[in-house]
């Protein structure tokens, strides 16, 4: 019997007649000869709805008592399909996280789940019952042994289906949603927006942790690292849906299913070179023509990033291969003539990067980087981020030295180094998805000391409070004073601890201060194919100027561009990316 694990969401559990079709489709799933394991959400909104009765009673209620009461919302979900399928005549058995085995670190609100101890679902399944199993919770074995309540988080049942079928070993996981799969962005915001047939877990992994709430980020980062066969597909039709694919060369897991070594590899690339433009017209349009004159001028562009500034003015850096150096500044000088400002620029540069999946959601990691390579005297030119890399820009004369630290911190093997990686260019497309993000607040830390570590400060500091980066931009700019600003963003949910821990950070630093920034939103465009085609960052800047938006920041990583812009600007940007690289005509 081949063993399925599907995954029924929220939406499709929106009422009694909803229930009653999902049975059906279970049960039709069932007489093909499958052994079912069934993970569910809570009923519609009804997280939110639990949510919302807690604050009416206090603003910072207890996690613990948290996890307690939302987790009743799957309780629901799992008895009543469990009751629609026996009606059905279909056999089947309800299972709380607990009673499922789900065992997670004690963390409530956002537990990583450490192992599932499987006997009972194989018992049950070895009689031809279905399990209906509640998605989202799990139980720590806590102080002493004793057992509580945990959850993993908002949108974890993803996580909880893809884990149990990494453990049971199942055939494929099925998440059952209102849409047709995973489309090229969100169908709430473009019309348009595409099926796609297939998409990788690399490039999922990002659209997921940048705004796309069709997966939760950790199921992808699971099925990624078991290689689980992952569907995503519609509640409401028989069609394919998307499935998602990764590459076979990663290192598996050992250790506990959310809980491996983070780091997999490093990696350096070098020769290369950093331009920086500064004090440069803060007006839409101004990136456009940048990268869309390097592109003309045949100059790939890697990392870019944009700072903030005093009113009227930006900083724009951006890394190239050193040998498109002088082809790069040829271009730059051109357009610095027309609209002002100054060039800098830097060779002899090597970019040192960790990647794995466990660096999503642990910012300690990314801080423990930037510190290994403080205490070894190095600084860090640039920092660019996305969910399972981060990278430093670093001067060449150090990258061996840089490499052997950071190699002795994570414990990597000769094994897991790679020194100029060649990349294979699969003929990807250039961007496959664009994701919003709304949950985002920016911070900018300004007038911090210019030398080694300050980063890695700032982000110790935060990772202390379990509170990430996002979007990281540290300026090139020193003020007259030699200081610096670092700008980054983080989650609205975080506004509250992460200004508490800044402002006992910079109570160090004379002169410095704290801004919040207007109310902004992550833009990101993804694609696998974006490292090996020349332009793809002018266009993206090109469609937000043709609209009059302004960019507040730039930060990419090598599949992925990020703009920060005004809220109120982000789904007409949404709109117009999504029709410049025309993903809705697919
Ligand atoms: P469920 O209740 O099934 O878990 P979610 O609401 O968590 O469903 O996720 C599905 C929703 O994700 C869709 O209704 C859609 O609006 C939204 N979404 C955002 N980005 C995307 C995308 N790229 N592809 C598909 N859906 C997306
Ligand atoms: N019910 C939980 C939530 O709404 C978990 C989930 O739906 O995946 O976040
Ligand atoms: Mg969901």
């Amino acid at each position: 019997m081949t063993l399925l694990v599907q995954k029924f969401g929220g939406t499709s559990l929106g009422s009694i007649e909803r229930i009653k079709a999902v049975a059906q489709r279970i049960k039709s799933s069932k007489e093909k000869g499958n052994d079912l394991v069934v993970v569910v959400s809570a009923m519609g909104h009804s997280t939110d709805e639990l949510t919302q009765l807690a604050s009416e009673i206090s603003l910072d209620p207890p996690h613990r008592e948290m996890d307690m009461l939302l987790s009743t919302g799957e309780q629901v979900s799992i008895s009543l399909l469990t009751m629609a399928l026996n009606e059905l005549g279909t056999p089947a058995i309800s299972l709380t996280g607990t009673q499922a085995g789900i065992i997670t670190e004690s963390a409530h609100g956002r537990a990583r789940i450490l192992e599932i101890r499987t006997e009972r679902i194989k018992n049950l399944l070895s009689e031809g019952k279905t399990l209906v199993i509640a998605g989202f919770q799990g139980t720590s074995l806590g102080i002493g042994g004793i057992p509580e309540i945990t959850t993993l988080g908002r949108g974890g049942s993803d996580t909880s289906a893809v884990a149990l079928a990494a453990s049971l070993e199942a055939e494929k996981c099925e998440i059952y949603t209102d849409v047709p799969g995973v489309l090229t962005t969100d169908p709430r915001i473009v019309k348009s927006a595409q099926l796609m047939k297939n998409i990788s877990c690399d490039e999922m992994l990002e659209l997921a942790s940048l705004g796309a709430a069709v997966l939760h980020p950790r199921a992808v980062e699971i099925a990624r690292n078991f290689g689980v066969t992952l569907v995503v597909k519609s509640s409401w039709d028989k069609l394919d849906g998307t499935t998602l694919t990764s590459k076979k060369n990663h290192v598996y897991a050992k250790g506990g299913i959310e809980h491996r070594s983070p780091v997999d590899g490093l990696e350096l690339v070098e020769n290369q070179a950093v331009i920086a433009l500064s004090n440069i017209p803060d007006r839409p349009g101004i990136a456009a023509e940048l990268f869309e004159s390097l592109s003309e001028g045949g100059v790939n562009v890697d990392l870019i990033i944009q700072a903030t500034h005093q009113i009227n003015s930006n900083d724009i850096t951006f890394t190239v291969v050193e040998n498109e150096l002088n082809n790069a500044l040829i271009q730059c000088k051109k357009l610095i003539k027309t609209i002002g400002g100054e060039i800098s620029s830097q060779k002899s540069l090597t970019k040192l990067s960790i990647y794995g999946a466990g660096i999503m959601g642990r910012p300690g990691i990314a801080s423990s980087l930037f510190q290994t390579l403080s205490d070894s005297g190095i600084n860090i030119h640039l920092i660019a981020t996305s969910e399972v890399k981060v990278s430093c820009v670093i001067d060449a004369e150090l990258g061996k030295k840089g490499l052997r630290s950071v190699a002795e911190v994570f414990k990597l093997t000769d094994k897991q180094i790679t020194i100029n990686p060649i990349l294979a260019n699969n003929n990807e497309p250039e961007v496959r998805g664009i994701a919003l993000d709304k949950d985002q607040i920016q911070i900018c830390v300004k007038n911090v000391p210019d030398k080694p570590g300050t980063a890695s400060t700032i982000c110790s500091k935060l990772a202390e409070k379990n509170i990430s980066l996002d979007t990281i931009v540290q300026s090139e700019r020193k003020h007259k004073d030699t200081t610096k600003d670092i700008s980054f963003t983080l989650k609205k949910n975080d506004r509250k601890d992460a200004k508490y821990a800044l402002e006992e950070l910079i109570s160090n630093w004379k002169g410095s201060k704290i801004e919040e920034g207007n109310a902004i939103v992550r833009i990101s465009a993804v694609g696998s194919g974006m490292p090996f085609t020349i332009g793809t960052a002018g266009k993206i800047f090109r469609a937000l100027a043709n609209e009059k938006i302004n960019i507040e920041m730039i930060a990419t990583s090598e599949i992925r561009t990020t703009c920060i812009i005004s809220e109120k600007d982000g789904e007409k940007a949404l709109n117009e990316i999504h029709s410049c690289f025309q993903l809705g005509k697919l």
